[in-house]
């Protein structure tokens, strides 16, 4: 949801209220007093019937939107996407004797993820980085052990936007997926994963919660050293109510899963991301190299847009000017990541198609005032 930083907003009135302001003016009207009880979320036990009531909404809700077949647990767990960088492989890679995993790295946070699972076994690591993340290597070229305990993902490389746009047949090796910054935005079948998790700030709520849907199966396979908050055997045992759970995060998140149930679902926002996405890769595609996206075509993300402006590799003065006019009117965050620089455009589920048309508008404008007479 992006609820603070990452929302593209506008400083003018809009006809429909935002999907942020929905969520977050519902959340307002029932901060003091949730659904009549006289008391807010953020007073209620973890165990009440009236927070219970919220968990069970929440997954319901999920297992609806996403189509989560049976045999499939869902746990709202503490500790963000990082925290099963760990958990992952605490709990997956002695599924195997020899302890090993294959990581297909696309991106600073596969990279990441494949950095700390190398604490715990070996990790053959599939397209380390040569010179820079712009494409996910044909499947043809991955080297996959048949006998590694899982093979390891991320759908959409927050930083660098490069997205998957197919599921990696991976044969009878257990697949796993972070999806924290693509979750929800398009149709994905659960049935080919052995484990999907997601952090909830980026695409369906606040900070605080992360999903984690699990196959049944795999339960019970964790490392002796594993910690027991990131026990999933624990955690779906309990309901992720062996620990108190963050519980303000997981009734915000139900209110997301809510608004995106009331806008027609997850093809709704497929086609709302693919529109939106579009809108903005065209104009780099027709700017004649003034923008300029590193990733290859096929590769680009739809919820992460990173460009470079007036070059290449970024002409630092255009582009602070660039995002100092899109700060005037509002847009805000469009600032790269500062790993890599350059302007991101991120176009989660809460940043409406109006949003994006007004970001496009103003490349055009800026592009028109910019342009070298003769081209770039
Ligand atoms: C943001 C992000 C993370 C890290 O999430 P935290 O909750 O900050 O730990 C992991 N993976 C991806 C793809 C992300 O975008």
């Amino acid at each position: 949801m992006c609820l603070l930083h990452l929302t593209i907003t506008l400083g003018e009135p809009w006809p429909d209220l935002l999907p942020s302001a929905q969520v977050l003016l519902r959340a307002q009207e029932e901060l003091l007093d949730y659904s009549g009880i006289g008391i807010s979320v953020l007073e209620m036990s973890h165990r009440s019937a009236d927070f219970t009531k919220i968990l069970h909404g929440a997954e319901t809700l999920l297992r609806e939107l996403l189509h989560v077949p049976d045999g499939y647990r869902v746990m709202f767990l503490q500790g963000g996407g990082s925290g099963q960088f760990s958990a992952v492989p605490m709990n997956l890679i002695g599924l195997k004797p020899g302890r090993s995993a294959d990581y297909i790295v696309t991106g600073t946070w596969s990279a990441k993820a494949a950095k700390e699972a190398e604490k715990y076994g070996n990790v053959n690591v599939i397209h380390p980085r040569l010179d820079s993340y712009t494409k996910v290597p044909d499947p043809s070229s991955w080297t996959l052990s048949p006998s590694a305990s899982y093979v390891y993902y991320c759908c959409n490389e927050t930083v660098h936007g490069v997205e998957f746009n197919f599921t990696p047949d991976t044969k009878d090796v257990v697949l796993v997926s972070d999806m924290s910054s693509n979750f929800l935005s398009r149709p994905v079948d659960v049935s080919k994963f052995g484990l999907i998790f997601a952090g909830a700030q980026k695409n369906v709520g606040c900070a605080g919660v992360t999903v984690v849907i699990v196959r049944e199966d795999l339960l019970g396979n964790a490392l002796r050293e594993c910690p027991v908050i990131l026990d999933y055997q624990v955690q779906a045992g309990n309901n992720s109510l062996y620990n108190t759970p963050p519980c303000f995060s997981i009734y915000i998140m139900g209110l997301v899963l809510e608004w995106i149930k009331t806008e027609g679902g997850i093809k709704v926002m497929e086609q709302l991301n693919l529109e939106k996405s579009s809108m903005i890769y065209d104009i780099i595609n027709a700017s004649n190299g003034f923008y300029s996206c590193p990733v290859e075509p096929p590769c680009r993300s739809r919820m992460n847009v990173p460009f470079r402006v007036g070059r290449r590799d970024g002409d630092k003065v255009l582009e602070k000017r660039f995002l100092d006019g899109a700060s005037k009117l509002g847009m805000m965050s469009l600032k790269g990541h500062r790993s890599v620089g350059g302007v991101r455009a991120s176009l989660y589920n809460a940043v409406t198609v109006e949003d994006a048309r007004a970001l496009a508008r103003y490349m055009e404008r800026f592009l028109k005032e910019h342009q070298p007479a003769g081209g770039v």
